[in-house]
């Protein structure tokens, strides 16, 4: 089935606090959608909340993978169905190793008695890390543990390949990244655009989506989506900022209290 991923009025809050405030958004398998927007604004909320972390309150609004409503379903439920979420600050996982961990994940999607062979996965597993340039030593250490920033951020890269998910958040994966490590995900991202999954990538800056060339643009401002537009889009954001936004919508910035 071609992969439609919609979230309509999507409102969630942490501790009480209301961080997002209404969003919508339709997304369509094969294409590549942006959120940029100013620290603080909603969109790591967005990821989570999407995700199902507890910590997120959704409180009203849908979300809708091929009709299916993901906000009712668990945290495992969500990934079965194909969600995935490459984090913003990954979490280190002592005594589970990124190999056990990967070939836990992969098996859980599938049925019992069809698991992978070891054999199948190494071979698949090897063959992306080399994709990714990572040092095959990874595969034995810890999940996370003692991994530099961009060596996290390549094995956030690394799960989406072999967990093959038709909906991927990428938040803020070019975050700490040199230019080669950025060019090295980007074209593990490249080789993964396929008409069946749709990619939502939250980033700061425009410089990742000189690699990965985004179908439609968001910004997010004040835990809603603003504006939307091409890529010409970031490409403004990136030269002016944000400030010409705020000014032609009339947002108000809390932070200062005053127009
Ligand atoms: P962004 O990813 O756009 O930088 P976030 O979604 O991380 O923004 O944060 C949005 C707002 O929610 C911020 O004001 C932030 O302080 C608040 N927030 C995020 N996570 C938590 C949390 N776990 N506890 C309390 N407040 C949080
Ligand atoms: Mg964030």
């Amino acid at each position: 089935m071609a992969t439609q991923f919609t979230i309509e009025g999507l409102k969630a809050e942490i501790e009480g606090k209301e961080i997002l405030k209404g969003v919508s958004l339709s997304m369509k398998g094969g294409e590549i959608h942006a959120i940029m927007g100013p620290n603080g604004t909603g969109k790591s909320t967005l990821a989570s909340a999407l995700m199902g972390h507890p910590k997120y309150e959704v409180t009203a609004g849908t979300a809708e993978l091929n009709g299916e409503d993901v906000l009712e379903m668990g945290v495992d439920e969500r990934a079965l169905a194909g969600l995935f979420l490459a984090m913003q600050y990954p979490s280190e996982i002592t005594g589970v190793t990124n190999s056990d961990f990967l070939r836990s994940a992969i098996n859980a999607r599938r049925e019992e008695g069809n698991e992978i062979s070891l054999i199948k996965f190494i071979r698949q597993m090897e063959g992306k890390m080399k994709e990714l340039e990572m040092n095959p030593e990874f595969a034995h250490r810890y999940l996370n543990e003692g991994f530099s920033g961009g060596e996290k951020k390549r094995n956030e890269i690394l799960q989406m390949m072999l967990l093959d998910p038709k909906v991927v958040i990428l938040d803020e994966i070019d975050s700490g990244l040199d230019i080669d490590a950025l060019k090295v995900v980007a074209q593990g991202v490249n080789a993964m655009r396929a008409d069946d999954r749709a990619f939502l990538i939250i980033t700061h800056y425009q410089r990742l989506l000189d690699y990965v060339k985004p179908d439609f643009v968001h910004v997010m401002m004040q835990g809603r989506i603003v504006k939307s537009g091409g890529p010409e889009l970031a490409e403004r954001l990136e030269a002016e900022g944000y400030d010409w936004v705020k000014v032609e919508l009339g947002i108000v910035d809390e932070t200062v209290g005053q127009a």
